[in-house]
């Protein structure tokens, strides 16, 4: 979960890079044990701002059932799908 974190900043120096300023950054490394609405919302946000800076289509990030093996696991794949999509964009 520290890589994610990693990721997320990694995004937002090369978004920066190219002048867009008008992006949030939320902490998201450690998960919490609770509030985990909260992560799930600042990870939405920050995925909702580079994916409109970036022209990229996002899937929906925040209401996934974390104790539920398949949600989880296809929130897992669309969250790896949107980084990647973003890293290419990026060229980083
Ligand atoms: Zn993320």
């Amino acid at each position: 979960m520290y890589a994610h974190q990693q990721e997320h900043k990694r995004i937002l120096t090369a978004l920066r890079a190219k002048g867009v300023t008008q992006t949030s950054e939320f902490v998201l490394y450690p998960f919490p044990d609770r509030d985990q609405l909260r992560w799930m919302l600042g990870n939405q946000q920050m995925h909702n701002e580079f994916n409109a800076a970036l022209n990229l289509n996002g899937a929906d990030m925040e209401s996934v059932d974390l104790k539920d093996d398949t949600d989880f696991k296809v929130w897992l794949w669309d969250h790896y799908a949107e980084h990647r999509a973003a890293n290419i964009a990026l060229g980083i």
